[in-house]
């Protein structure tokens, strides 16, 4: 072999390592019910002036788990000890499963993060006090987080929907319309919520396999 053709495969063989590796799989992040809050929210939840406090960094960079947690309100029931998640956001935001819907007797439509406009709406309480929001209640589309190396890797796009499949011995699954979110600020994982980890057997750590929309089935 010549020195020309051994240096192309050695560079051919380095940039293979560099890039993302599409076959390794998505890892996937079970969420739990949490809730987002606004400075007004926690202060009137909390007292004024107060400051949340960490418990536990979660996998996206700059978020965090705090110690503090609230009950969350419907007309048919209330959840206990719903995980605040920080920082703090520009509006209150509260992610539960269909199933805490049901308990609740209430109806969050299923959404992106964020888009809570016109969504279910909820009754927060804190040690120091209740909120009444209009809507914020919502159920959170199934999304992949993902950098711009991982979307270039996957050849997908911010805001596409893509198709997900999770090999399982007894419960495979195939997720199909799961949203892609592209920013600089994202780790590669897609979260799903506890009714559907539950619905395939699947744990936080498990991988599944990225399929665009049109592409046949593993
Ligand atoms: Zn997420």
């Amino acid at each position: 072999m010549d020195r020309q053709s051994l240096d192309q495969i050695v560079n051919e063989v380095i940039a293979q390592l560099n890039k993302n590796d599409v076959t390794e799989g998505i890892p996937i992040g079970v969420s739990a019910r949490h809730c987002h809050l606004d400075q007004e929210a926690l202060e009137t939840l909390f007292g004024p002036g107060y400051e949340l406090t960490k418990k536990a960094d979660l996998s996206q960079p700059g978020q965090f788990a705090a110690n503090e947690t609230i009950t969350i309100v419907g007309p048919k029931g209330s959840i206990e000890k719903v995980r605040i998640l920080g920082p703090l956001r520009k509006a209150s935001q509260v992610e539960v499963s269909q199933t805490d819907g049901f308990k609740l007797g209430l109806k969050p439509p299923i959404r992106e993060s964020g888009n809570i406009y016109g969504s279910s709406p909820v009754t927060l309480v804190g040690p120091k006090g209740s909120i009444y929001l209009k809507e914020g209640l919502i159920i959170a589309q199934a999304h992949i987080h993902m950098a711009e190396e991982d979307a270039e890797a996957y050849n997908v796009q911010d805001g596409e929907f893509v198709k997900v499949r999770i090999e399982h011995e007894a419960r495979p699954i195939q997720f199909e319309k799961v949203l892609i979110r592209v920013s600089s600020r994202y780790k590669l994982e897609m979260h799903i919520d506890t009714d559907e980890a539950n619905a395939c057997a699947v744990r936080s750590g498990a991988k599944g396999k990225l399929l665009k929309a049109g592409q046949a089935d593993a």
